[in-house]
This record gives C-alpha cells, structure tokens and sequence, in this order.
C-alpha cells in the first residue's frame, strides 16, 4: 500500500490512538470539493489502512466507482449477514464482475449466531427491541468491529438528508467508538444527485432501488417505503418510535455521531 508521508511535525501525533482533531479539520477543509477529490485528499492524509464497507446500496456502489475508477488503496469490505435479499448477493457478484476486484466479505461468528438462534429464535427480531440488537450486534456490528480493527480511516455511504438521525453527519469526524477516522463523501448529497451520478456513470445498481426501496438491508427487516415517507422508513418499520439503526453508526452510548472534529 503507498503511504503518504505525514505532514511536517505531525508525525508523533499522527500515531496516536488519541482523537486527532487535526487530521480531522484538514480533511473537513474539502468539503466544498467533489467526492472524488474528497477520497483521494482522505487517501493521501491518511498513513494507515482505509476501509470501505459498502451494502450494495446506491451511495456505496457510487462511491465503489468512485475508488476504484481513481485506483485509491482502500479496502472494499462488505459485511454478509446472512440474511440480504437474493438482489444484493447477485448485485455483489455483477460488480465484482464489472470492475475485476474481490469485495471481502466478513460474517457473523457461528458459535454467536447458533447462541442467537437458539435464544430468540430465526425470526425472533420481530418480537423485541433485545432480539433485534442482538441481531444486529451478532449479525452486522461484531463483524463490523472486526473489518475495522487496525484501520485509521473508514469509508461510508451516509448522506445527511437520509433522515432525521443523519441529518448533522459530517464529511470527517472521529469515531470514537472504533477509533478511527469516518469519512463520508456524499454527506452533502442529496438522493438524486446520487441517482444522477449512477445513470450517469453506468453504476450497477440494486434492482429494489426502482421498487420503493431506498435504503436497502436485511431481507426480513426492509420493506419499501410509501409516499412521503423518509428514506429509512422502511427499515426496522415496526419499532416505528425508534430510530432507524443498527448500530453500526452509533457511538459508545447509543446515538448516532455526530460532532465534526474529535
Ligand atoms: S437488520 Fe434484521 S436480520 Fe439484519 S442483523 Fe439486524 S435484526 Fe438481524
């Protein structure tokens, strides 16, 4: 992996697990430059391993193109549940094929998925909040943690006009809860900019995006969204006072991060 050489007296700093508010300044300096040029600043800041784990949605496979069109060293990760629609395995399987690479899977432990199951049951998500953590916890946040371990940057797809929950997500900010850099290109985006870039590009999509589908996770947990609805309306849609999600973007007490620096 190239490294790029660290900036002239950050150097001690730059190996500190500590929050570097610094690093994370310099990078939300190019937001107002395009997320192509966001990834590629974030890739030469960075001296460490960066991670992208991408869902198949529409802003990861946009931000796919995106890294792997500019030839950026960042690792491609998806986390496999298990439990994604048939349109998500195939749709990982035609963009391996459309740009040549191996998009690293990570899965749930099994000793923790039979405790799981045998616990609450296949479908025991549907009846409490604790099924329903502990799925994701099992399921997504576990592996997640695992795909992440050692890198200082992490690559995702959130915009912040997804929803009520995202709406301060910031381009860079700390993560304090994995100890690294989260770094969001198409924060500022809204959906159809994406959508445009998409068509635009010839980006494989997920065929549920065109069936009232928006925002795309676990089978049995997504269904399309009606009318006037947000975007994550359809996830999780019978804990309907609850935030839409699974932990994966949430800090050490539950809420989503939102701060711009450490
Ligand atoms: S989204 Fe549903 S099936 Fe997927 S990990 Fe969470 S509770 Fe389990």
């Amino acid at each position: 992996m190239d490294v790029a050489l660290p900036l002239q007296g950050e150097t001690e700093e730059l190996h500190e697990t500590a929050p570097r508010s610094h690093l994370v300044n310099r990078l939300n300096d190019q937001a107002g430059t395009a997320p192509a040029a966001r990834l590629c600043e974030l890739r030469q800041a960075a001296r460490g391993r960066i991670v992208f784990t991408t869902s198949f949605g529409i802003e990861d496979q946009a931000l796919t193109h995106l890294i792997l069109s500019e030839a950026l060293e960042i690792d491609l990760v998806t986390i496999d549940t298990g439990r994604l629609f048939p349109s998500t395995y195939k749709l990982w399987a035609k963009t391996e094929r459309r740009y040549g690479v191996r998009i690293r899977s990570v899965h749930p432990r099994e000793d923790a998925l039979e405790d799981l199951i045998s616990r609450f049951g296949a479908d025991g998500f549907y009846r409490s909040k604790e099924a329903r953590l502990s799925c994701c916890d099992v399921r997504k946040v576990k592996p997640l943690a695992r795909a992440l371990k050692g890198a200082e940057a992490w690559v995702t797809g959130l915009r912040a006009d997804q929803s009520l929950e995202r709406e301060s997500v910031p381009l860079a900010q700390w993560d304090d809860r994995h100890c690294l850099i989260k770094f969001s290109p198409l924060f500022d985006w809204t959906r159809a900019q994406v959508e445009e870039f998409c068509a635009a590009e010839g980006v494989p999509i997920n065929e549920l995006h065109t069936q009232g589908y928006p925002s795309i996770g676990c089978e049995p947990c997504t269904r399309a969204i009606e009318a006037g609805e947000n975007e994550r309306a359809g996830r999780w849609w019978w804990e309907r006072d609850e935030a839409k999600e699974c932990g994966l973007h949430l800090d050490r007490t539950g809420k989503l991060v939102r701060s711009k620096a450490a």
